[in-house]
């Protein structure tokens, strides 16, 4: 372990500035956690100031014109936190409920997501203020290339690679890859992840992230002499993520009692048919109405009893207010941020082993990383591989987590956080500061 330590002085001595949990701002959520982190690491004041700010904070304002020939200015930021290990990496996100807060609590999770798993990248995340529901798909185009083209002097391969987030897809990577191109004269592949396999994205990717969290699910199963096969899984989400840990997790034998998604949820104490639900969703674009389960509320499916429960939403899920009524044995973060830092020691109280989104949900930016190796040396791996892979990353982050979390006495996201944090300081006090 190398921890960066300052000259014993304590963290409150070093002139810290004081923190209070408020649960309505993520960045300061996160914060808490970092903070503490800090605090274990005895981490040099110094650095402590510099890690906890973002680098950059870009807010562009996008001029598109929308099909009734009216011009529209939507609001878009991408925030770039770290970049001591390597290029920012992190996905773009287009939602009605995009705040700058948000994005930049997202960009620090990036930061300490790519060194849990040890991937030389730093952290960064987009967002547009829009709803992609409400727009038609050339309103999206225009939209998405001319936020690229705001970005240009900030993103590319060897500075800040984006990839998909909430309500973005192959197809929008795809055209900020063209827009990318298109000013550089040349097709630069690398320039995104998560772009459709034809145009140079890794086999697994779209997966990548509901695959990392089977990994470690089975990786936490086993640490209670639990098996996977039969185990009872709740699901909260039902998009990229959700639904594909629901087959991956199915096809591991166990049985997915409860899953949700915006329009609401359904609970089958025998288990759910996954392949018959995804029917039912490619049909009715929901999960609602499936016929062999009841109806739940968003709200109480969190609290139904199970082995391990997966929001795979969005934020703020788990919050003081109900983390008292969740029943499970094991959290796996499948969303970035859903358990606010007043609910973690809440939970800890309870027993529940928490699997933090920096650990849990890492696959994606994983196999993000595999994809721009692949590009960058223009020799595409079989699916196999990548998996192989991901899975040798995900077990070895998920073993330091835990090896960390013991020897320090901590929850594994305290010492997930610490693991990061002590791996960015590091690289950070070795490269210097450039004055
Ligand atoms: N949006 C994903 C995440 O939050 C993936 C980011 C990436 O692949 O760069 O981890």
């Amino acid at each position: 372990m190398r921890v960066i330590r300052c000259g014993g002085k304590t963290m409150a001595q070093g002139g810290i500035s004081q923190v209070t949990n408020k649960e309505g701002s993520l960045f300061e959520s996160t914060m808490e956690r970092f903070d503490y982190a800090a605090q274990r690491l005895n981490l040099d004041p110094g650095l402590y100031r510099l890690l906890r700010c973002p680098n950059r904070e870009i807010t562009v304002y996008i001029p598109v014109m929308m099909d009734d020939g009216r011009l529209e200015v939507f609001i878009g930021y991408r925030v770039q936190h770290n970049i001591a290990r390597g290029p920012c990496k992190g996905g773009i996100r287009y939602s009605p409920d995009v705040t700058l807060d948000e994005i930049k609590a997202l960009a620090a999770w990036m930061t300490w997501k790519c060194a849990v798993v040890n991937i030389p990248f730093g952290g960064a995340k987009g967002g547009v203020i829009c709803d992609p529901s409400k727009m038609s798909m050339s309103e999206l185009e225009r939209l998405t290339r001319r936020y690229t083209a705001e970005l240009l002097d900030f993103i590319g391969p060897e500075r800040d690679v984006p990839a998909p987030d909430l309500n973005t897809n192959e197809q929008v990577m795809a055209w900020i890859m063209d827009t990318y191109s298109m000013h550089a004269r040349h097709t630069v592949n690398a320039a995104v992840t998560g772009k459709p396999v034809g145009l140079g994205g890794s086999r697994g990717r779209k997966e990548a992230t509901g695959r990392g969290l089977t990994i470690i699910a089975k990786e936490a199963m086993q640490r209670f002499n639990l098996k996977l096969a039969d185990s009872q899984v709740v699901i909260q989400g039902y998009g990229n993520v959700g639904s594909t840990t629901a087959r991956l997790m199915h096809d591991e034998g166990c049985r997915i009692i409860a899953v949700s998604d915006i329009e609401g949820g359904i609970f089958n104490p025998d288990g759910i048919d996954i392949a018959k639900l995804d029917e039912h969703v490619s049909k009715h674009k929901s999960v609602t109405a499936y016929p062999d389960a009841r109806a739940v509320g968003n709200e109480e499916l969190l609290e139904i009893p199970c082995e391990i429960l997966i929001p795979a939403a969005t934020e703020n899920q788990i919050t003081t207010k109900n983390a008292g009524n969740i029943r499970t044995r094991i959290l796996l973060e499948g969303a970035n941020g859903p358990t606010s830092a007043g609910a973690d020691p809440i939970l800890e109280q309870k027993g529940v082993f928490v699997v933090p989104d920096i650990l849990a949900n890492a696959g994606g930016v994983t196999v993000s990383y595999f994809e721009w190796v692949q590009d960058r040396y223009g020799y595409f791996w079989r699916e196999k591989d990548v998996n192989e892979r991901l899975e040798e990353v995900m077990c070895n982050a998920f073993k330091d987590v835990y090896h960390y979390s013991q020897i320090h006495r901590e929850s594994m996201r305290i010492a997930s956080y610490m693991l990061a944090v002590d791996r960015v300081a590091y690289y950070t006090k070795i490269r210097g500061i450039y004055a």
